[in-house]
């Protein structure tokens, strides 16, 4: 590991949850911190994400034996996973990495590092954004997955071997109990389990926005509405990049430019496997039905979450690149996917969403200094639950730009692991 302490200014791709919370780390550890982000902050797939912070869950999305359901859901019009034809040769290696992973070695490996990243969200954020924010934007009220026409309880599988490993509280639900929870829901529904120790923010954005504002507020920081086109590394040691509008120049870089950052980094020679699992929301307003808490349908593989301006359901991967439209259908089917959880259901109007989230195949995010590259950082990858993840990231890529000894071993997401 290379320490950077001597840097003063430091430049970071991306005012996503995760560039956001290490600009502030680095800041308050005497850096100048430049954050450079080419919309508005929060405006990627920080914005329109189901809003769950999830600090007591902790599993990856692959399983073993996960390749055998995958022609099934390929098949299935309201199914969770979709690959479009044509990006298929591009993501094959990907793809293959990933159903690889899904070994119990592999679940258990990546189980504890997502648990080292994610059970102090709450903290984090509440440290990040202050008690105004927190209080306005976020609840601690659980969660709860659920499962639809199964005769008797799910069996005990590697998921609840995963929880009590780690020691996270959960129960389990009858029908009854998850009506009560949840008046009107489908009689479908046959069981639930609650993890009383999630919860979720009722404004994915606001929260970020509230990020970039402390950001802005506590120190000398700068953000600039600028795309960066280049990176490179001058002669004297220190990072320029590129921009729309011109050139900056920093004692380090961090890339945390989500599913875009192997954009950034590939003329580098820097080769991290990154895709983007492109999902959607609706958000429905005016609902008839509000959740007291977030809901994890683990039948149909989607997410309801009440947020402030309405019901949002979410979910689905498309497996699709970074260019392709956006797959109206499969916004659609978030809608069908509602109405049938809970069937008398009326709303107002609907708006549809589609964001990228930044995943790499092992599961975990890259965080760290690029192997071979002094000055250079890593901070993306974190898939379905960067949300989650962001605050126990970004307190992670501070303490290693400044040298400091981490909070948390760094092993896991070394971006070394790939080189
Ligand atoms: C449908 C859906 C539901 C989800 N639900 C949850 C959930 O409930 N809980 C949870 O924890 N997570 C959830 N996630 C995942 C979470 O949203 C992401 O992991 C997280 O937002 C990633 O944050 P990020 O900052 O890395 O990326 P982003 O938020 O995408 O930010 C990256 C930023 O970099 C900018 N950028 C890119 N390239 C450049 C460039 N060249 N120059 C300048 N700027 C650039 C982009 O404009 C963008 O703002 C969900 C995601 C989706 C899609």
């Amino acid at each position: 590991m290379t320490s950077v302490m001597e840097a003063r200014r430091v430049l970071v791709v991306g005012a996503g949850a995760v560039g956001l919370s290490a600009a502030i780390q680095l800041q308050r550890r005497g850096f100048a911190v430049t954050v450079i982000e080419e919309s508005a902050p929060g405006a990627g797939a920080s914005y329109g994400n189901s809003g769950m912070l999830v600090a007591d869950t902790a599993i990856p999305t692959f399983q073993p034996g996960m390749i055998w359901k995958v022609p099934g859901w390929l098949a299935d019009p309201l199914g969770p996973l979709t690959v479009k034809a044509r990006y298929l040769p591009q993501a094959l290696p990907w793809l293959w990495r990933y159903l690889k992973s899904g070994t119990r070695r592999q679940v258990f490996h990546a189980a504890e590092a997502l648990r080292a990243l994610h059970r102090s969200t709450f903290e984090g954020w509440l440290d990040n954004v202050g008690h105004d924010a927190m209080s306005r934007l976020t609840r601690r009220d659980g969660q709860v997955y659920l499962w639809e026409g199964m005769k008797a309880p799910p069996a005990r599988g590697l998921e609840d071997e995963v929880r009590t490993h780690l020691g996270i509280e959960s129960e389990m639900l009858g029908a009854d109990r998850v009506r009560q929870y949840f008046p009107g829901i489908s009689r479908d529904v046959s069981h639930g389990l609650l993890v009383p120790g999630n919860g979720h923010t009722v404004d994915p954005h606001g929260l970020v926005n509230s990020l970039a504002e402390a950001f802005l507020r506590e120190g000398e920081g700068t953000l600039l509405r600028e795309r960066v086109m280049r990176a490179w590394r001058a002669e004297d040691g220190r990072w320029s990049v590129m921009t729309n509008l011109g050139s900056h120049c920093g004692d380090a870089l961090v890339v945390a430019a989500g599913a875009w950052s192997g954009r950034l980094l590939a003329p580098l020679g820097v080769a991290i496997p990154l895709e983007t699992e492109r999902g959607y929301h609706v958000m429905l307003r005016n609902p008839s039905v509000r959740l007291g808490m977030p809901i994890l349908n683990k039948t149909r593989y989607f997410g309801v979450s009440s947020m402030s301006d309405g019901l949002r359901v979410s979910g689905t991967v498309e497996i699709a690149g970074l260019d392709a439209p956006p797959t109206l259908a499969r916004a659609k089917i978030l809608v069908t996917q509602a109405k049938r959880l809970f069937p008398d259901l009326a709303f107002e109007e609907q708006a549809y969403w589609m964001g990228h989230r930044p995943s790499i195949p092992d599961g975990l995010p890259a965080i760290g200094e690029v192997h071979g590259k002094p000055g250079l950082f890593a901070c993306f990858g974190h898939g379905h639950s960067g949300l989650t993840a962001a605050p126990a990231s970004g307190q992670l890529l501070a303490q290693l730009v400044a040298g400091e000894r981490p909070a948390i071993d760094p092993a896991p997401y070394s971006p070394a692991r790939f080189s």
